[in-house]
């Protein structure tokens, strides 16, 4: 029997092994899936965990109950030795576990590309993954209590500062729709903080969302503007120290909350374990999503360099949308060669974007169409609800929208959770 392991438990992960599930025989192949969550995150609904609109439990899919015959182990992958033909797992215990293939699919995603920036790596937050989302919600709630008891000025404007660095889709949906929520919350305190409270985009290119028209991106840039947003565009994060954001136009801002989103990189994965990658970390593969020069080794997703149909010399961008495609063609190209068969080339191409902005507003240009305001963001959410996979995911995340529509937000503040022990501590000593 030969063994097809699967690295990585995301979009990649999980449309891969529910296709190859259908695809090759269970007597003849057995599937195996590493992943250090046992659940695949649907990351375009992170936004709106943040802003408390959808449940945390609503945006990811167990995988063990979406795979019916794939074997998950829970770990990391640390290196993948291509001439033994293994994997090193490292388990979550920190157990090392070497697990051996014929035929190994990457889907190991990407991490926040940062900078080496003073300040960043212990002051700021990421926004890329569930626990992320979670955390700047609690956190947004928890700087509002501590504004409304500050004793001083520049403590309570310091609690009230956000600073977002890089407006691509992830920073802007996440500033428009934890803004919206810090706005609603603060209805709920007793003093005026409202004109206190600063939210700042700081974009080192000299627009926001790059990937969208200009004429969108200028009036996503605007309809910001309007709730008082801040947009710097030109402008680099430079320090973070003691709750003060030094920017690259001599200016600072007094913020306890910076927020990454300038980007993401390809996981290390491939570069560990010596794999043909390009300049920027990402798998060489060809366009039948096999990577180069390596017998039985394929990926797609974010880790990879997938040629791009339309520009033999560029590659498809990191998104959901095509990490779907190329899901599916990998599992097909993985059967095809097993049986024999030649595989496909990936021949996707781009239909568009879209964008929330928060508060009912959105940009988008589906199949080339401009699209904007409240038909976008309505598009956007009926697009993302469409591709959930799972039924009961979908109507989870519909009701909670219903919820959210008919009763005023929830603001209780679950920050305890990150110390759940500190109670039963407390009574311990007592
Ligand atoms: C906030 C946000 C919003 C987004 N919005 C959109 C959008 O609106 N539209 C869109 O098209 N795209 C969007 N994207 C991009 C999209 O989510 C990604 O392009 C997509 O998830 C890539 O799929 P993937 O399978 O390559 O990686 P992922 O879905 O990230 O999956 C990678 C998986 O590999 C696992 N893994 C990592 N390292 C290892 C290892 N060493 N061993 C084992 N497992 C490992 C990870 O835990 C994860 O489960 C958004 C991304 C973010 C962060």
């Amino acid at each position: 029997m030969s063994r097809i392991l699967i690295v990585g438990g995301g979009y990649i992960g999980l449309y891969t092994a529910r296709r190859l599930e259908r695809r090759v025989r269970s007597g003849a192949h057995q599937l195996v899936m590493v992943s250090p969550e046992n659940h695949m995150t649907y990351q375009p609904f992170l936004p709106e965990v943040a802003s408390g609109l959808i449940d945390p439990r609503a945006v990811v899919v167990p995988l063990r109950s979406a795979l019916r015959r794939t074997r998950l182990i829970l770990g990391e992958v640390e290196r993948i030795d291509v001439d033994g033909r293994s994997a090193r797992i490292r388990l979550p215990d920190g157990r090392p576990r070497d697990e051996p293939f014929d035929v190994a699919v990457i889907g190991a995603g990407s991490w926040s590309r940062t900078l080496p920036i003073p300040g960043l790596a212990e002051h700021a937050v990421g926004f890329k993954t569930l626990p992320e989302a979670i955390w700047l919600r609690n956190r947004v709630l928890a700087q509002l209590d501590t504004a409304s008891e500050a004793e001083d000025e520049e403590e309570r404007r310091t609690a009230l500062g956000f600073v977002f660095v890089g407006a691509g889709f992830a920073g802007i949906e996440a500033i428009g729709e934890l803004e919206d929520f810090a706005r609603a919350a603060l209805a709920t305190y007793p003093r005026g903080m409202a004109n206190e409270m600063r939210w700042v985009m700081v974009e080192a290119a000299d627009r926001i969302l790059p990937e969208l028209d200009r004429g969108l991106a200028t009036y996503a840039a605007e309809r910001l503007r309007e709730r008082g947003i801040e947009i710097r565009t030109d402008t680099r994060l430079v320090s973070i120290e003691d709750g003060v954001v030094r920017l690259s136009d001599a200016s600072s801002i007094g913020a306890a909350t910076v927020v990454w989103t300038a980007g993401v990189r390809p996981s290390p994965l491939a570069s560990a374990s010596g794999l043909p990658v390009d300049d920027r970390g990402r798998l060489r593969v060809d366009r039948a999503l096999r990577v180069e020069g390596i017998d039985g080794l394929w990926a797609a997703g974010d880790v990879a360099a997938v040629p791009d149909p339309d520009d033999p010399s560029g590659s498809s961008p990191p998104t959901a949308q095509h990490a779907l495609r190329q899901a599916k063609l990998l599992a097909e190209n993985v059967a095809a060669e097993l049986d024999g068969r030649p595989p496909q080339p990936f021949r996707y191409r781009n239909k568009g974007m879209l964008c929330s902005l928060g508060h009912y507003q959105g940009v988008a240009d589906p199949l080339g169409v401009r699209i904007r305001g409240f038909p976008a963001w309505f598009l956007h959410r009926t697009y993302h609800l469409l591709y959930m996979p799972t039924f009961g995911r979908k109507v989870r995340i519909a009701l909670d929208w219903t919820v959210a529509l008919l009763f005023p937000r929830d603001l209780a503040q679950l920050g305890s959770l990150e110390h759940p022990r500190d109670a039963f501590r407390r009574s311990a000593g007592s």
